[in-house]
């Protein structure tokens, strides 16, 4: 199979172009083609001379995405199920916020972290998905809101998978939507979410990426959080904090949120969110709260949504104690926007 010209950073191109006998500025002007005017086809390369666009056609294709379904919600949020060369389905989604337009990205096909309330796990890791696979979603979305004038500005690493369980595909992913010459997309605009992959945000932080790291905490305690969460096994609050504390202060005294999403009569209670507070303790300045609404999931059914007042009571604690909270606004609800809801649908169906 013929790699994908998007699995490349711009120094992997320029190289590769080099070493074919191609002149080195040659990178810049595909790298513009590619990210800046998205074309889907080597030839309509128009200031690029035949033979190099021939070359590049034997040994690459330039999309490997197809897609599958697109569904609109009434709030704007738009879903993407993309077909891989490989017939996996993966999912995408492109939400307005009143900051820009952002992209949800999908870094695996399937998940192993095993997350009791989580549809992805529901279908277990296939395979990792390339750098380029990655790509490719955010210039598919961008390609959707060339139509409607509108640019990607934020991206957040959300989608299906643990992107900290494909950490080299990731960074490449960072460095190459990063780059200036193409999609040029703010370090300050990215959002990588994990499980809490302890050794792996050692390195994450190490990588230096100047991108935002979220985590997915949704417990105050080990024994909660290990019923929820199997990574909690692995890696217990106490080395997860360790990691954290390290990220913060390598990036000088950068903000990490700590996702918590609120399960009815489990994790909701005034009691727990006192446990986080004093959890977060003195790093009230450096940590932020995002409380997110519940999607249920058929096959959880164990899990319900929060009520709105427990739910308000809930960040009220947490405010009177001096922490950064917000309560997520929920969008795409009607056409299963939470992860992997799509995917697995059409699966079964
Ligand atoms: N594996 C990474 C990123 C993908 S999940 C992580 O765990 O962070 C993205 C976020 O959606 C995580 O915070 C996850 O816990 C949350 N999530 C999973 N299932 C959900 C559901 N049914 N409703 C709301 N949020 C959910």
């Amino acid at each position: 199979m013929k790699h994908c010209i998007y699995d490349l950073t711009l120094p992997e191109l320029t190289a590769w172009l080099v070493a074919n006998g191609e002149k080195k500025s040659r990178a810049s002007q595909i790298w513009g083609w590619l990210y800046r005017k998205r074309i889907t086809e080597f030839n309509e390369m128009l200031d690029v001379n035949q033979a190099c666009r021939e070359l590049l056609a034997e040994h690459f294709v330039v999309q490997t995405l197809a897609e599958e379904v697109r569904q609109v919600s009434a709030d704007g949020t738009i879903k993407f199920l993309f077909r891989l060369q490989d017939e996996n389905l993966i999912e995408t989604v492109l939400m307005n916020t009143k900051f820009g337009v952002s992209v949800c990205v999908t870094t695996q096909v399937g998940c192993n972290m095993g997350c009791s309330f989580c549809a992805s796990g529901l279908l277990k890791k296939h395979r990792d998905l390339s750098s380029g696979e990655i790509v490719q979603q955010i210039i598919k979305a961008q390609a959707y809101l060339d139509e409607h004038d509108k640019v990607v500005t934020h991206v957040v690493i959300m989608g299906i998978g643990e992107p900290f369980d494909n950490f080299q595909n990731l960074i490449k992913f960072l460095e190459i939507i990063k780059d200036y010459k193409g999609l040029a997309i703010g370090a300050t605009h990215i959002t990588v979410s994990t499980c809490g992959l302890a050794d792996k945000i050692y390195e994450f932080t190490d990588a230096n990426q100047g991108v935002n790291l979220a985590i997915s905490l949704h417990a105050p305690s080990n024994e909660l959080r290990s019923r929820l969460m199997k990574v909690n096994h692995a890696y217990p609050l106490e080395e997860l904090f360790k990691a954290i504390n390290y990220y913060i202060e390598k990036t000088n005294r950068r903000r990490v949120t700590l996702e918590y999403i609120l399960l009815k009569d489990v994790n909701d209670s005034p009691q727990h969110a006192r446990e986080l507070a004093d959890l977060i303790g003195e790093n009230e300045e450096r940590l932020t709260v995002n409380l997110i609404p519940y999607n249920p999931v058929d096959e959880h059914s164990q899990y319900e949504r929060c009520e709105r007042e427990t739910a308000r009571a809930f960040y009220d604690i947490l405010k009177k104690r001096g922490i950064n909270c917000s309560i997520r606004l929920e969008q795409g609800a009607d056409i299963d926007a939470a992860c992997g809801q799509l995917r697995s649908k059409q699966i079964k169906e």
